[in-house]
């Protein structure tokens, strides 16, 4: 599966736990990273900076359903089961 363009979920909805530039201590759960774009970019994509956790994600249908909308609400139960 390919990233829809101007998604954005997964930098979103789950908590990341490894460092992010300007985030030292990652994020929670549900809140945005810094580095997200309006446009849903991501700012530091392809920089060594970028967390080793987003270049490893690729798009899963399982996780990224058919819509933002839904990624959003599967990642966050996602979290919610195994925070
Ligand atoms: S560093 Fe980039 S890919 Fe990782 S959560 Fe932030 S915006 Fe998303």
């Amino acid at each position: 599966m390919q990233c829809r363009n101007a998604c954005g979920a997964c930098c979103i909805a789950p908590s990341i736990s490894s460092p992010i530039p300007g985030m030292p201590f990652g994020k929670p759960a549900g809140e945005k990273c810094i580095h997200l774009l309006a446009d849903m970019r991501c700012n530091i994509f392809g920089q060594a900076s970028r967390p080793k956790v987003c270049s490893d994600f690729k798009a899963d249908q399982e996780i990224c359903k058919d819509s933002r909308e839904l990624a959003l609400i599967t990642i966050t139960e996602l979290e919610t089961m195994t925070g």
